[in-house]
């Protein structure tokens, strides 16, 4: 690929939103440093804003609970309504919100990275 051979530096020139692109570069660099990934508001991943990117399957988490229920040992679906800002995350099994610290840290990234992509 293309995009690969560059340095660290470049390595996000592909990425249209600049603003990402640094927030992105910042918190990978806070991470190595201490910062919880999952407070983060930007994907490693993915490159994008959390809130695209809570559907994808390596966001459930059976370990931290993020996107888990553990009543149903089973993932939870996440929805994000980009107009009203709303993140709800809820069973696929039982429908239910799993009522963890996981969860609602999940849902304040999300709310942070809606707000953060549209500012
Ligand atoms: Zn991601
Ligand atoms: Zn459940």
């Amino acid at each position: 690929m293309t995009t690969m051979r560059k340095a660290t530096a470049d390595r996000y020139a592909d990425v249209a939103d600049r603003s990402l692109a640094v927030l992105r570069h910042a918190e990978d660099a806070a991470e190595e440093n201490g910062l919880d990934p999952f407070e983060r508001i930007t994907c490693r991943l993915h490159r994008r804003w959390i809130h695209q990117c809570v559907h994808s399957p390596a966001r459930v988490v059976p370990i931290t609970g993020h996107r888990w229920c553990r009543d149903c040992e089973c993932p939870a679906s996440i929805s994000v309504d980009q107009l009203l800002g709303d993140v709800v995350i809820r069973c696929t099994r039982c429908l239910r919100v799993p009522a963890t610290a996981a969860t609602r840290q999940l849902v304040r990234a999300c709310r942070a990275s809606l707000a953060a992509a549209t500012a």
